[in-house]
């Protein structure tokens, strides 16, 4: 049943009735039956007319009104209050006055309280749409999202219409533990226990994801239960978690891995990390030494000089040296940075040190140091003048010799240009010979002279060297000269007495023969009887002196052969010969001597043997002498001599059943006046020059000579003779072209041509090979022409071998001309590069013409 309406007349239409009209019209539970003031503009009268509620002027004239219940009145006015009390009926109740004042009070404060709201609603709208994290407004029933920011919409990148429409799993990767049922659960969980915040996958419109951080909240909105829920993207915080982890890894990792010992220490120098590293190199361990004193291992000037706390001392400290104490009791030195850490607010929290052990490169600094001071005392108290120049040629160094040699102090000398310490000439040697190690020559020798102190002239060999840094590049050279003078002094002195010997020799030697001719002949003369009789004593006497005398004969016809061979004084007179025919005949004359003595003597040829190139009276002198010493030292068997060809040469081979020779003494038996000493050879009583004779004549035909024996079984004595003779040239040349020039105008059958890109080469490969011709250029990398000349000079063997000089420079021919040169060598025939190949091949002809 519909409860009664209360029936209300309003007295007052001013603003407090207008507004009570307006309140009571929409009451379900009052009904205004009308309102009066006798201002019929009051805007209540207005309001109630606009309503369809009766007006009037006087309240009286709704007493009649049967049901009015009661009369508010608002006019305010005490005297009307008590006149409608007056006049009111019983059963009507009279509110107003005060209450009525009251009223109206409560109703502007609604109003206020409407205005209030709208305007919190505005503000309200303005904060939620200015957050700048997203939220949503669900409802707790269904999970609907029934409002939402504008920050949700964008970081969604749905309208706002667009996200009320859909649920929390298509705003999330929608899988668990990210899904529509757990959005759910936590909403749950949020109601029964609270506010909850979790990170949560949420996906954009574009299907794009992002981490945002949730919080969840329950809250009553118009007495509805909702539940807000603000979004935060944590993507940009996630990557820079991220960047932090990995940092703190790096460093984690770098303080593991890193070569360098590290360790860190808080404000009191106690150890708060001790890497690996710092581990390997000290010997104390991690354990051992976090919460300890970092000077457990100090050591001067460690320990109060580090540093690390005094202000004085820039930070960071890098690269100081000093030196620590190991676990062991050894001490390290070590290099060390050191830096101050601090907090987030700059404050002092702590140091850290890094640090290397440089034990092992300071004991090598102190070794090359003190090898450096040995060099250093070397360098100075060399026998040779030393100098070193850098690459402009500019005086780095001297030592004393050589500050005594050109009679200069070492101020005159040090940071001057060669060119200025030396005359023209020492510094265009030294000038050149940089070139040439530049070429890539390892060092250049070069005769030069210096004007010492007075002006006396030193010959001098120049040696420059390069000067190389650790890493191979060239800095500069290094020239020592070597005082020669006393070298030249004894080689002239022995070159003197060579010459000397060699004369008196062949002099006394001639002068001995003519008398031993006459003695010889007059003794012939009394033995034969032609004088008159001789008794047995007599020709016994006479008999003994022949001997001696032939004896003689033979050692000075042995010594002048030897003399001549050795200065090249025995012309060969070489032809294409039979051997064949000279073995058979010695093999004749010497069978008697053999069957005497009661040997064999025979003959081995092998058949159609070829013709050989010899001097047929030498190679007869040489077989002679092999044969009378196969004779002369076998007792029993006999000789035999064999030919037969090997090669491009023959072989003759004489062969005995003597005593042999011992290994040991094989080597000395072609040396000359070498006989073996035991008492048999003496016996045989030779000159000890047969079989060096033989040697010379051997090698002159381009042959080799040897001996093979077993020690009391016999010897075989055997030589080679070309079949057709070869000459062997030597060219000595560093260029290739003109070695390929020689050898392309020399081919053929008559010439062997071996070559030598280096003047020592160059003697070397003369003394082993004995060639018959040298051809050299006069400018080598290593030694010149004229030095390489003067070492073959000095050699007995080797003195006799022409030489054809060629020169490519002619500019430094000329300078090497104007030095010093032996005697020898400024005769010899020479020839200018290019060289035309007819004039060049004439030459080597005659040449070797002559030296034969
Ligand atoms: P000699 O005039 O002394 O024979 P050689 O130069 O001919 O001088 O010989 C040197 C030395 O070599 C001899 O003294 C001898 O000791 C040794 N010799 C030479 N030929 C023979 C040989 N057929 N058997 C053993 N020894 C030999």
């Amino acid at each position: 049943m519909a409860e009664k309406k209360t029936n209300v007349l309003i007295v007052g239409a001013g603003k407090g009735g207008a507004a009570l009209i307006d309140l009571l019209h929409k009451s379900p539970n009052m009904h205004v039956v009308g309102i009066v003031d006798i201002d019929s503009d009051a805007p209540g009268i207005k309001l109630a007319q606009y309503l369809c509620i009766p007006t009037g002027a006087d309240y009286k004239e709704f007493f009649k009104e049967k049901d009015l219940d009661e009369i508010i009145n608002v006019t305010g006015s005490e005297k009307i209050h008590r006149q409608i009390l007056q006049e009111k009926p019983d059963n009507v109740e009279l509110i107003g006055g005060h209450s009525a004042k009251l009223m109206w009070g409560l109703v502007e404060e609604q109003k206020k309280a409407k205005e209030d709201l709208k305007e919190f609603e505005d503000n309200y709208r303005t904060i939620f749409n200015s957050a700048t994290d997203a939220i949503f407004i669900q409802d707790v029933a269904t999970g609907r999202i029934v409002d939402v920011n504008n920050k949700a919409c964008e970081l969604l990148g749905y309208s706002e219409d667009e996200i009320k429409q859909i649920d929390i799993g298509t705003i999330s990767l929608n899988e668990p533990p990210y899904s529509q049922q757990d959005a759910m659960n936590w909403m749950q969980k949020t109601i029964s226990e609270g506010a909850q915040i979790f990170e949560w996958r949420a996906k954009r419109k574009d299907g794009s994801l992002f981490w945002a951080e949730v919080n969840l909240k329950n809250i009553t909105v118009a007495g509805e239960d909702r539940i807000i829920s603000v979004f935060r993207d944590i993507d940009k915080r996630k990557e820079s978690e991220e960047n932090l982890r990995n940092a703190k890894e790096y460093a984690e990792l770098i303080f593991k891995v890193t070569p360098s010992a590290i360790f860190t220490v808080d404000i009191d120098r106690v150890v708060t990390s001790w890497n690996k590293k710092a581990e390997d190199i000290t010997g104390y361990s991690a354990e051992e030494m976090v919460g300890r004193k970092c000077d457990i291992f100090a050591n001067e000037p460690c320990n109060e000089k580090c540093g690390l706390y005094a202000d004085d001392v820039q930070k960071p400290i890098s690269g100081k040296e000093c030196t620590i104490i190991k676990k062991d009791g050894t001490k390290l030195f070590i290099s060390k940075n050191v830096d101050l850490l601090r907090d987030e607010q700059g404050n002092v929290i702590g140091g850290i040190e890094s640090f290397v052990d440089i034990t092992v490169q300071k004991r090598s600094q102190d070794m090359m140091r003190s090898a450096y001071t040995e060099l250093d005392q070397i360098f100075q108290s060399a026998g040779d003048g030393m100098l070193v120049f850098d690459k402009e040629l500019r005086i780095v160094r001297a030592n004393k010799t050589l500050l005594e040699l050109v009679g200069k102090t070492r101020r005159e000398l040090v940071a001057e240009y060669c060119g200025k310490v030396f005359d023209d000439f020492i510094s265009g040697v030294i000038k050149d010979s940089m070139e040439r190690i530049i070429d890539g020559a390892d060092h250049v020798n070069s005769d030069v002279t210096i004007t010492g102190v007075g002006g006396v002239t030193i010959p001098c060999i120049l040696t420059v060297t390069s000067f190389r840094n650790r890493d191979g590049d060239l800095v500069g050279g290094i020239g020592s000269f070597r005082d020669i003078t006393e070298r030249k002094s004894a080689e002239k002195a022995l070159l003197d007495n060579i010459r000397l010997k060699s004369n008196f020799t062949s002099m006394v030697s001639h002068e001995l023969r003519t008398p031993l001719t006459a003695i010889k002949e007059g003794i012939g003369i009394v033995l034969d009887g032609s004088a008159g009789d001789i008794n047995e004593e007599q020709e016994d006497f006479l008999a003994t002196a022949k001997r001696n005398v032939d004896r003689l004969g033979r050692l000075i016809n042995d010594v002048l052969d030897f003399t001549k061979l050795q200065s090249g004084k025995m012309a060969m007179k070489v032809s294409e010969n039979d051997i064949t025919a000279v073995i058979e005949d010695i093999a004749k004359i010497q069978k008697p001597v053999a069957e005497e003595k009661g040997l064999f003597m025979k003959t081995e040829i092998v058949p159609g043997i070829p013709n050989a190139q010899f001097d047929q009276d030498r190679v007869t002198q040489v077989i002679m002498n092999l044969v009378n010493n196969a004779l002369k030292f076998t007792e029993e068997g006999g000789v035999t001599i064999s030919a037969y060809p090997k090669g491009q040469e023959i072989c003759v081979s004489v062969d005995d059943t003597g005593p042999g020779i011992k290994d040991s003494d094989l080597p000395k038996v072609f040396q000359e006046f070498r006989q073996i000493e035991d008492a048999k050879t003496r016996k045989a009583g030779g000159t000890g020059l047969g079989l060096a004779i033989s040697r010379e004549i051997i090698q002159r035909h381009g042959g080799r000579i040897w001996v093979e024996s077993v020690h009391g079984k016999g010897s075989q004595f055997k030589f080679t003779l070309p079949v057709v003779r070869k000459y062997k040239i030597l060219v000595v040349d560093d260029e290739e072209v003109f070695v390929n020039f020689c050898t392309n105008v020399l081919k053929g059958e008559e010439y062997e041509v071996i070559s030598a890109g280096m003047g020592m080469d160059g003697v070397n490969i003369v003394r082993e090979e004995r060639p018959d011709l040298i051809i050299m250029d006069m400018v080598l990398p290593d030694i010149n022409g004229y030095e390489v000349i003067g070492r073959l000079r000095s050699e007995k063997e080797l003195a006799a071998i022409p030489v054809l000089a060629v020169s490519g420079h002619a500019e430094k021919l000329k300078e090497l001309d104007k030095m010093e040169v032996p005697a020898e060598s400024s005769a010899m025939p020479r020839l200018t590069k290019p060289i035309d190949p007819t004039l060049f091949t004439n030459t080597v002809k005659e040449l070797l013409a002559l030296s034969e």
